[in-house]
């Protein structure tokens, strides 16, 4: 089946039509998370964009096969477990289940594959040591291995870097400092493929031809890519802030080792922002699925907020929005109900739709799904969503139509990965203590005529998604 889903290529900076090389399967592999701590709503941005994408090419017929890795070995993973006294691979494992957990509960389907660097050493001495033979590479006197960047000609062709800015690989494309380590190389431009052992590695380093060490992060996902996907493959995902150096460099050990091209196709979302700021450690709003959850919003109404808008705009992400999106579902699953009253079709029967089966006929959706396979604009397709309610409500629509209008509706619900009459979800929250607090503070402030105060937590208590309203006696508290 031909797709007429299109996407903006970083490479080519155009609109391609996507499809599958081998007109099987569509093959892409996506740049998977750091495993040092709890993933945050920016990683899971990303992972929920790639998420929408696989579900929209299932739909359309693409088949497709996802390949995001697991980076078990960096810095910071070796750092942080030893400030905690873990080994690494009991360090890492905890992280990872804990991103599994948190994926399943946003509704991101687990990939294809899922291959953890620690498990790839070998491929990835493999690779060094091509390159070295091609001299693209060269060891250090401490036992290091750099790619050597003014030997691959084509560098930058992908974040389109003019020489200079090549000549350190200190700045992400995110102008963020990139930690790169201190080694001896020949230029600032070069990027470490092998880092010998330092002492405080501690126990986590291989042997190799050039001395124990360890990959430099970069390298992992050209071998793992080149395990699963083969040389080339349809796509390759990651947010903004990869494409330079990390996307960068992959090109370079995969192009420079293989002669071929690498992938075909250049995915990448933009940044996400949190009430206009920049997300940072130091403002406290880089939040966890667990920090939201507690503050008594659904993955759900999470997942709803994160995909929204267009994954190549900056998402704004506010507390407000994730009220926004609470109305959004409750109004789509109350529309549903209407017609599926009609037809005489269970919540349950609704949500269990074959949506592998569809006809590519979109009814009064078809707006919506036009959205999906418009670079994924899911502001198009949600508001697709709504106005095929309308227009389904102006004409008498027999039981069969009807039935066939909500096949379509589930198949975009499930591209989009929403899944309506979760029970419990829609169910009134509990309302977490720390809200339960700033309600009663301000309660006392409002006896004690301390207006400010009082106007002042309740400003707060709505920035945190929840509404205060006054009894004689008291308060209620009802989640916005
Ligand atoms: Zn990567």
């Amino acid at each position: 089946m031909a797709s007429p889903l299109k996407l903006y290529d970083t490479m080519t900076r155009s609109v391609l039509p996507v499809k599958a090389v081998d007109g099987k399967q569509f093959r892409f592999y996506c740049c998977g998370p750091t495993v040092y701590g709890p993933a945050h709503i920016g990683n899971f941005r990303a992972f929920l964009v790639q998420d929408v994408l696989r579900r929209t090419l299932q739909i359309s017929g693409l088949n497709p096969y996802h390949v995001r890795n697991i980076t078990d070995v960096d810095d910071k993973t070796i750092r942080t477990a030893q400030e905690e006294g873990k080994s690494l691979k009991e360090f890492t494992q905890y992280w990872i289940d804990k991103f599994h957990a948190d994926s399943e509960a946003l509704n991101i389907l687990p990939p294809h594959q899922e291959p953890k660097a620690t498990d790839h050493i070998s491929q990835q001495i493999d690779l060094v040591q091509k390159l070295i033979k091609q001299d693209l590479a060269y060891s250090s006197s401490d036992g290091s291995v750099y790619f050597k960047v003014s030997a691959y000609e084509p560098y930058g062709k992908l974040s389109r870097l003019k020489d200079r800015e090549t000549e350190t690989q200190f700045l992400t494309s995110a102008g963020e400092h990139n930690d790169a380590d201190e080694y001896d190389r020949e230029s600032v431009a070069d990027f470490a493929l092998w880092k010998s052992r330092k002492p405080e590695d501690g126990e986590n380093f291989w042997a190799s031809p050039w001395g124990e060490g360890r990959p430099g992060w970069h390298l992992e996902c050209s071998a793992m890519s080149q395990a699963y996907l083969g040389e080339n493959f349809d796509l390759h995902a990651g947010g903004i802030d990869l494409c330079f150096p990390h996307h960068e460099n992959e090109i370079a050990q995969s192009e420079g080792a293989t002669g071929k091209p690498f992938a075909r196709h250049w995915f990448h979302n933009a940044h996400l922002q949190v009430e206009g700021e920049k997300m940072a450690k130091s403002l406290g709003n880089m939040y966890t699925l667990e920090d939201l959850e507690k503050k008594g919003f659904s993955p759900t109404e999470i997942r709803y907020t994160l995909i929204s808008g267009h994954y190549r705009q900056p998402l704004n992400f506010t507390i407000a929005s994730l009220g926004a999106a609470r109305s959004a579902i409750k109004k789509i699953e109350k529309l549903l109900r209407g017609n599926l009253e009609k037809i005489g079709m269970t919540e349950k029967a609704f949500t269990q739709i074959n949506v592998t089966h569809l006809s590519g006929n979109w009814g009064h959706f078809t707006r919506a799904w036009d959205g999906l396979c418009n670079e994924l604009n899911v502001s198009q397709t949600t508001g697709g969503i709504f106005a095929g309610f309308v227009s389904l409500e102006k004409e008498n629509l027999d039981s069969d139509s009807i039935k066939n209008e909500l096949s379509a509706l589930a198949g975009i619900l499930y591209a989009l990965g929403i899944q309506l009459f979760k029970a419990g979800e829609s169910e009134p929250v509990e309302i977490p203590e720390s809200i339960s607090a700033i309600a009663e503070e301000r309660w006392q402030a409002k006896q004690a005529r301390d207006w400010e105060k009082a106007d002042g937590l309740r400003r707060e208590l709505s920035e945190q998604g929840w509404q205060i309203l006054d009894r004689k006696d008291g308060f209620d508290l009802k989640s916005l």
